[in-house]
């Protein structure tokens, strides 16, 4: 049933398990037991701090980026980019792969990465240039990198749902849903099926956070957006998934294109304990890099 680690049974709800044939009581009791044999209960705030401090935190390449967001991307928490096409989200997971498999005094995790791609995004080649500019062992690069083709929303759910296995056998640090929203775009179209849509997204994200909490990895999401005809002020563009997207990303960052060329603007829209800000970086064909003085640090 996709429940291949005591991980993640232990972070399965007995309704999950019901399926198995078994009772609610007896569901409950294999969550527990789980639960006993890795350290998952009820803590306290200290403890809660203690457990804060298992965080891990990746480079995105860029020095302001990650001090937008308080020093890089947080395991144990989902980090969403969202902007319109072209605006850089895909790079940045592209850059995030090689990155995570630093080591951490060079700002990774010294891990591998699972990328659910589900508009058929990945390239191999990009991963190579990312590579050679960071003067890492290319074949061992692209080794460390799962790419999982998701077909349909259901294909991308199925997915999430049976890599635990993956993920614990091949030290995966870090798991990119890209993108999380395309497929159930054009899958759900009409108001009547909005509901079941964003009762599966609530399901596929739950699950993208748990992953994240049992095996303390990175996630990361791409959106799209939309555009709002009727407003005037401000941007007239809102991420895609409404309310389940927006509550649970716990990092938002909105990407937008610049005048020029490879300048790109990074805005925090959303974090748990992080002010709103902006800041600028680059894609260039080395992947993502910071804005050098050189570059004339113009926006807009
Ligand atoms: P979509 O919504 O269509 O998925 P996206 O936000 O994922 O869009 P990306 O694919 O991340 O967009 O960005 C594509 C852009 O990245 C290109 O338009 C180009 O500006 C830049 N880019 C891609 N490859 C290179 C490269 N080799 N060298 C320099 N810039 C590149
Ligand atoms: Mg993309």
């Amino acid at each position: 049933m996709g429940f291949h680690t005591i991980e993640s049974l232990a972070t399965a709800t007995a309704r999950e398990l019901e399926p198995a044939g078994i009772s609610i009581k007896k569901a409950l009791d294999v969550i527990r037991l789980a639960r006993g044999s890795i350290s998952l209960s009820f803590v306290r705030a200290d403890e809660l701090l203690k457990q804060r401090q298992s965080i891990l935190r990746l480079t995105t390449g860029s020095k302001t980026l990650d001090d937008l967001i308080g020093g890089g991307l947080e395991t144990q928490s989902i980090t969403e980019f969202y902007g319109e096409y072209g605006s850089g989200k895909s790079q940045i997971c592209h850059q995030l792969c090689v990155n995570i498999q630093l080591p951490p005094e060079r700002g990774g995790l010294g891990g591998a990465a699972l990328y659910i791609d589900t508009e058929n995004t990945f390239h191999t080649e990009r991963i190579v240039s990312m590579a050679q500019s960071l003067g890492l062992d290319i074949e061992e690069v692209v080794k460390n990198i799962i790419v999982a083709e998701a077909y349909t929303s259901d294909h991308q759910i199925f997915l999430l749902e049976n890599a635990d296995r993956i993920i614990k056998e091949n030290n995966i640090r870090m798991i990119i849903v890209d993108s999380l929203t395309a497929h159930f775009r054009s899958e759900y179209v009409g108001r009547e099926t909005l509901a079941l849509r964003q009762q599966k997204l609530n399901k596929h994200m739950h699950k993208l956070i748990r992953l994240a909490r049992a095996f303390n990895t990175i996630a990361v999401v791409t959106n799209q957006v939309m555009s709002k005809p009727d407003v005037f002020f401000g941007d007239a563009v809102h991420p895609i998934g409404g309310h389940i997207v927006a509550h649970t990303s716990h990092t938002r960052l909105y990407l937008r294109k610049s005048a020029r060329g490879p300048v790109r603007i990074a805005r925090l829209v959303s974090s748990p304990y992080l002010p709103n800000g902006e800041g600028v970086f680059k894609i260039t064909e080395n992947g993502v890099e910071e804005v050098e003085e050189g570059d004339e640090k113009r926006r807009r």
